[in-house]
């Protein structure tokens, strides 16, 4: 999973830190969003994923990995598409 936000379009209402303080702040200087946990652990995917369903302006995206199901712990592409081959049939 990756957190990715369009500054842009934050207006620094802090939905996000209330929602998921370990992986959102809000900048000192102009109080918009920053992440501090682009690529959340496990136990915060729920939250970051939570932050972007609240937030009122679409800032945060989600981006899950591709064939990365809840609990993998990003360790590479092992497990697909290799070894069983187009001659893997049954
Ligand atoms: S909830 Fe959305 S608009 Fe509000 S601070 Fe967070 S990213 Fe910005």
């Amino acid at each position: 999973m990756q957190i990715r936000i369009d500054r842009t379009r934050c207006r620094g209402a802090g939905q996000c830190v209330l929602s998921a303080p370990g992986l959102f702040d809000q900048s000192e200087e102009d109080g918009m969003v920053v992440v501090l946990e682009a690529t959340p652990p496990p136990e915060l995917r729920d939250a970051a994923r939570r932050a972007a369903a609240l937030c009122p302006n679409s800032v945060i995206r989600i981006v899950e990995s591709e064939g990365a199901a809840d609990g993998d712990e990003g360790g590479g592409d092992k497990g697909r598409g290799e070894g069983g081959g187009p001659d893997a049939e049954r």
